[in-house]
């Protein structure tokens, strides 16, 4: 993994590219993420550094709760 698993702020992972299925999440031991909203923790395809492209993709309880964390640049 790269420099951004010590980020202090929690970043968006990828589950899957279905929709609503990247999260918030912080980083977890053993090659897991721990989502901010009711998943279980788990394993990402892909760690993202800023907010991801495609809204549909986006963990709807993961954008509420996160949506002050993230601000336009
Ligand atoms: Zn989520």
């Amino acid at each position: 993994m790269s420099e951004a698993v010590k980020r202090t702020l929690p970043s968006w992972y990828v589950a899957s590219f279905a929709d609503g299925q990247t999260h918030l999440a912080d980083p977890a031991p053993a090659g897991l993420v721990a989502p901010r909203c009711d998943r279980t923790p788990f394993r990402p395809i892909a760690a993202l550094t800023g907010i991801p492209l495609d809204p549909a993709q986006i963990c709807s309880s993961c954008l509420s709760a996160g949506v002050g964390q993230f601000r336009e640049a």
